[in-house]
């Protein structure tokens, strides 16, 4: 019977070398509060060390220059990476890049079309360009994404996209968009949505304004990591920029998201253990009322719930990785969009625990739970707000199950039931009894 929680001995080699890579090398970069343009030239050198262990761009199959290590052990290494906004950075697999890699790679799997290797792919592993992801428009509702309203219309040789888009991250500093259209507006909208490879300065595309949000509220427009607001207006791209065969939008995207949230969820628990490890120290340091915070009930409460909150996450979403390795992602929709809610609000409860537990200091920018605190916030919205994926799961159990006027359950009746059953024997006892 195959029941193993361990990692291969080999590849745990690989883990405690990140470990230990990401708190020495990385961590420090984050307290010089440098913009990313400086940022780069410090990551460049680490960047190096990533690749000569063969730990680069690792999300990918090796055929498309990646490390084909499976969703297990890319999530275990996501968990470690995770623990800084520069881990994915320096390990060459920074979103949206490293999920627009993913669907370039789809979409050369679909159509063997191997310019699309060379054209954008291989630039963006090496760094060389950069990339957002555009489907969210302001006007209609992202969590449904049928409800699409941009258009691509083919034109002789090219396809022409008019549309608005918003939350495009990293929009204002990308070299290419991947760009989300309905392509035939007749059939369902699974069937009917295309993606497109569009240059940012492609005539007709403008990009309006990078969006203030809790990331940068006072908005610095091509702030690494900001999310643009794109006009699209008659942008005509070659019929070549079309990602995968017309209409496979949805299949792309699919494609993109299922590991993707997985790496998410990992990278949110390498966050949360950081908030955890804060939040454990400062319970053991701070008096207050007659003792340490850590000998007051409350605190223990919230170091004992997000322990084990953090440690079903985990399980949760390594078994995901697991089953999503086993069976692919479509067969794993539910267990990926449960980590995807679940992974999302432990976060956001072990950084607000731990938040709370520093007080004044917890909520300055002296910390970085502020910021570990906003980004959790945001957890909860992107790569489909918590509510859908919740209705997905909902969805999925009920179909196990069917109406009943009187519940299955209802003693009374199942009693008259049972004593019908044992009828001889309650009699039998009874006849003792008298
Ligand atoms: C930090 C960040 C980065 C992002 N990056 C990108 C990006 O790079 N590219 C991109 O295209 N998009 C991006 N997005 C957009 C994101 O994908 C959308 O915000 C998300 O899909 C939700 O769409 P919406 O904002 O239009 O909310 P709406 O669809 O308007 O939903 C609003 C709210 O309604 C509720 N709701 C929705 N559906 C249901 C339901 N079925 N049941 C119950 N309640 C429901 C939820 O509470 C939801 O939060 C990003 C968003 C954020 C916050």
């Amino acid at each position: 019977m195959a029941w193993d929680f361990e990692t291969e001995p080999e590849f745990e080699e690989q883990l405690v070398w990140m470990r230990e890579f990401v708190k020495t090398e990385i961590f420090p970069i984050e307290t010089l509060r440098l913009p990313y343009s400086d940022v780069v030239t410090f990551i460049k050198p680490l960047q190096e060390q990533v690749k000569a262990r063969g730990l680069w761009a690792a999300h990918l199959p090796p055929e498309m220059g990646g490390m084909g290590f499976g969703q297990v052990r890319l999530g275990l290494m996501h968990e470690i990476l995770g623990q800084s906004p520069y881990g994915p950075v320096v390990f060459g697999n920074n979103a949206p890049d490293s999920g627009n890699a993913e669907l370039l790679a789809a979409g050369m799997e679909m159509t063997g079309r191997h310019d699309i290797r060379e054209r954008w792919m291989q630039p963006l592993l090496d760094g060389k360009i950069r990339s957002g992801f555009s489907m969210t428009e302001p006007h209609t509702a992202g969590s449904d994404p049928r409800l699409l309203q941009t258009r691509a219309v083919k034109d002789g040789d090219e396809w022409v996209i008019s549309g608005r888009k918003w939350y495009t991250t990293n929009g204002s500093v990308a070299d290419i968009l991947i760009v989300m259209a309905v392509t035939n507006p007749d059939v369902h909208p699974y069937q009917g949505s295309s993606m497109f490879v569009v240059p940012v300065n492609t005539p007709g595309l403008t990009i309006l304004r990078d969006v203030g949000s809790m990331d940068d509220p006072e908005v610095h427009y091509g702030r690494f990591g900001n999310h643009a607001e794109i006009l699209y207006e008659d942008v005509r791209v070659p019929a070549d920029h079309l990602i995968g065969p017309e209409g496979a939008g949805f299949a792309l995207a699919q494609a993109r998201l299922g590991p993707g949230r997985i790496h998410h969820c990992m990278r949110w628990l390498g966050q949360s253990q950081r908030a955890f490890d804060m939040m454990c120290e400062r319970a053991l340091s701070r008096f207050t009322h007659g003792s340490l915070l850590s000998e007051k009930q409350t605190v223990q409460n919230w170091i004992a719930d997000s322990m084990a909150e953090m440690h079903a996450a985990r399980l949760m979403t390594l078994h995901a990785a697991w089953k999503m390795d086993q069976v692919g992602a479509s067969a794993s929709r539910v267990e990926i969009a449960m980590i995807k809610y679940y992974g999302a609000t432990v976060l956001h409860n072990v950084v607000d625990r731990a938040l709370q537990t520093y007080g004044s200091l917890g909520y300055s920018s002296d910390m970085p739970l502020e910021s570990m605190y906003r980004a959790a916030r945001a957890a909860r919205i992107y790569d489909g707000p918590d509510e859908v994926h919740k209705q997905t799961v909902a969805r999925h159990a009920l179909k196990n199950y069917q109406p009943s006027e009187i519940p299955t359950d209802h003693i009374p009746t199942r009693s008259v039931a049972a004593r019908e059953k044992f009828a001889d024997m309650l009699e039998f006892l009874e006849a003792e009894r008298a």
